[in-house]
């Protein structure tokens, strides 16, 4: 059966860019009839908040999207993608990365750096060294070179109007796949949940397109089926910029609050009209 889903993240207050997501993802699911799944993005301890997880269902509510099914909790799958890392490391595909921040940035900017590169490959070869691994904090990285060899093809998706892409061997960088305080990151997790929740339209703004490749790189590593691609335009304010705390962006809570019609809203938004004040822009 066909399925969209909304994967907010609780590290906020949902606004209007979300509930055209979510509007937009359980319209294309009605369409296909298929059905609309909700995902917690909630990965990320320090930004994670569980207020922030009670105001997404009760935004939802207010604005009659219904979801269907289980809804999944990212917090609570950290055994699933565990072994799907492990997997990768039997491949041999992923390596330890000692790098902080401040050493991959040092790296980046240096003489013969490339500031544009994502990974300046410090740790690629490093020897393994079991006993480094056990005293000293690490990520897990992606060798895309490895990973791309044994794929034998650079990642490419369909967008659901049938527009084909293919991914440039510079979109791809030795992705994060586990973090030092966290046994997963966003894109191992994300493809994880898609499969588990049987989700066959990933529906997202078009700001999140760039982790595509990686993604659709994973998927096939780890032999899980490709779903199609629905990267939607982003609200923005009438003058083009982006919804932020700091602009005032209204948030779902204060619109429910003062006593806007939720479904009415929904509404509007499946059809691609938005508040007056407001409209769809590229990602800049
Ligand atoms: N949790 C992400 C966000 O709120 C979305 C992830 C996704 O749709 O793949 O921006």
């Amino acid at each position: 059966m066909p399925a969209t889903r909304f994967a907010p993240s609780p590290s906020g207050q949902l606004h209007l860019g979300h509930a055209y997501s979510a509007a937009t993802a359980h319209r294309l699911a009605r369409e296909m009839g298929g059905e609309f799944k909700l995902r917690i993005d909630d990965l990320d301890p320090g930004r994670s908040k569980a207020e922030f997880v009670d105001t997404i269902f009760e935004d939802l509510e207010w604005l009659g999207l219904q979801w269907d099914g289980e809804v999944i909790h990212e917090s609570h799958r950290l055994a699933r993608y565990d072994a799907a890392l492990a997997d990768l490391q039997r491949q041999g595909l992923v390596y330890p990365c000692f790098c902080t921040r401040s050493d991959i940035q040092q790296a980046l900017t240096a003489p013969h750096g490339d500031p544009g590169a994502h990974y300046p490959g410090t740790c690629r070869d490093l020897p393994d060294d079991p006993a480094r691994r056990q005293t000293t904090p690490h990520s897990w990285r992606l060798d895309t070179d490895k990973a791309l060899q044994q794929v034998g093809a650079l990642p490419s998706w369909t967008e659901s109007d049938g527009r084909q892409f293919t991914a440039s061997r510079s979109d791809l960088g030795d992705a994060i796949l586990a973090r030092k305080d966290s046994p997963s990151s966003y894109h191992l997790a994300c493809v994880l949940d898609d499969m588990d929740q049987g989700v066959t339209m990933v529906v997202r703004g078009a700001d999140l397109r760039p982790s595509t490749p990686i993604q659709r790189l994973l998927q096939t590593l780890l032999a899980l089926p490709e779903p199609a691609y629905h990267h939607h335009l982003l609200v923005t304010f009438e003058d083009g910029r982006r919804l932020a705390k700091r602009d005032h962006a209204p948030t779902l809570k204060a619109m429910r609050e003062d006593g806007v019609d939720g479904h009415a809203l929904a509404r509007r938004l499946m059809d691609q009209s938005l508040p007056l004040g407001f409209r769809l822009s590229q990602p800049t």
